[in-house]
């Protein structure tokens, strides 16, 4: 069964194409800078091998991106399909809609619901309601289904998802926790079961541009650092993570515009906000090794808030078998990492230093003698969302 996945970023397209159950993919494809005349564009056929990379290529929004795709997946020497029927759907790692917290096929109803959370979600929903309804638009005879980030998280206990708000705002407006990055820290429960067996209990540690802690017990999302939006729980690239609602107040009342301190808060926050040196972690590590403290207090800020939910986390779980790290950020900083396991020997966790030290890609972090195995696994989203829509069409709970 051919399905295909599509990450839609602000500025990104990326597809993979499998043919479940295989989880081997058969096409990836990335671009990036859309909206601008000199996107760059890369695409590889894994089945034949052909692999081209296009530099300034004009794509000013996602219909040229998808087209120019489609004209690859479809083309003679590059293509892997001799039809678009042979695909049978396009999934979407989606991120919220109003009342829809599962896998739905992409209706109109659903994209309604997707626009009424606009607000909730900014940079994620808008983009992918215009990619969606492109594709739509190409390929109005094709499934398109949306694996809503929110999916996983709808096991954790009512008692860690409502707020101490006004019980109404629950219930009018659906004011609680939903938490998101359910494609990711789904499938690294998969694995560890695949591993464990299925009785554990996992930490997982998403931690990239975006990150997010998830207590696991035995598959299921029992508590999250993200809340109703995502703009919670640990610091991100430039959003700030858990934040006194007072503050924004406050803030208005010194003369400062809601869309300025928005700004603050989700553009101009996380790492970027302490540091003032960048994004991206790799930056922030450079500066600090050059005695930015800004950027050190930065990386301590992000380390510290990843250790507190991994202690609550820990005494909600009652224990922890598994620690995962994933993520670039998980999955690549050394520093990190260290500085965060370094911490943890109250928890059962024996930290190989060096074993850290030396890994590329996916390894194991603790000692044979650990109580808690730690772990860094390259999360791999769009094979999640691929297996998701081959059972649910398997199974006939989604047209076919
Ligand atoms: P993601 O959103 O999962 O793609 O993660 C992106 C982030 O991972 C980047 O912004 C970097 O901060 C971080 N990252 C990637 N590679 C490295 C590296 N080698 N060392 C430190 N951080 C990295």
């Amino acid at each position: 069964m051919l399905i295909l996945v599509c990450n839609v970023g602000s500025t990104s397209l990326k597809y993979k194409l499998f043919n479940m159950p295989s989880t081997d993919i058969l096409v990836e494809a990335k671009t990036e800078r859309v909206g601008r005349t000199d996107a760059i564009f890369s695409y590889r056929n894994n089945l034949s091998g052909f692999s081209e990379k296009l530099e300034e290529v004009p794509v000013l929004g996602y219909a040229d991106g998808i087209r120019l795709f489609l004209r690859y997946l479809l083309g003679e020497k590059s293509g892997a399909l001799r039809s678009i029927d042979e695909l049978e759907a396009i999934g979407f790692k989606t991120v919220l809609a109003k009342g829809y917290y599962g896998v739905h096929e992409l209706t109109e109803e659903v994209l309604a619901a997707m626009e009424a959370y606009v607000r909730v979600a900014p940079a994620h929903n808008p983009p992918y309601i215009e990619a969606i309804r492109v594709f739509r638009s190409l390929l109005p005879d094709r499934l398109m289904v949306g694996c809503f980030e929110t999916a996983f998280h709808t096991t954790i206990p009512l008692s860690r998802r409502i707020y101490a708000l006004p019980y109404e705002w629950y219930e009018e407006y659906g004011i609680c926790r939903l938490g998101y990055h359910g494609a990711s820290h789904g499938y690294i429960a998969r694995c560890i079961r695949e591993r464990a067996g299925e009785h554990f209990r996992l930490i997982s540690c998403h931690m990239g541009g975006s990150g997010s802690i998830c207590a696991i017990q035995d598959g299921k999302s029992v508590d999250t650092s993200f809340g109703f939006s995502l703009q919670t729980g640990i610091p991100h690239a430039n959003r700030a993570g858990d934040l006194d609602a007072y503050v924004i107040p406050f803030l208005l009342s010194q003369g400062l515009s809601m869309e300025e301190i928005l700004d603050g808060i989700d553009k101009k926050g996380g790492l970027l906000g302490i540091s003032g040196v960048s994004n991206d972690l790799r930056d922030i590590q450079q500066a600090a090794e050059a005695g930015n403290d800004r950027a050190a207090l930065a990386i301590d800020a992000f380390c510290d808030a990843v250790v507190k939910y991994i202690g609550a986390f820990y005494t909600e779980l009652g224990g922890m078998d598994y620690l995962v790290f994933t993520g670039g950020i998980g999955e690549n900083s050394a520093l990190v990492r260290e500085k965060i396991c370094t911490r943890l020997s109250c928890l059962g966790v024996k930290f190989d230093s060096e074993a850290n030290r030396a890994l590329r890609g996916e390894g194991v972090l603790s000692t044979p003698d650990s109580p808690a195995r730690v772990l860094v696994l390259p999360t791999n989203e769009e094979v999640g969302i691929a297996r998701t829509i081959y059972e649910k069409v398997s199974a006939g709970e989604l047209r076919s």
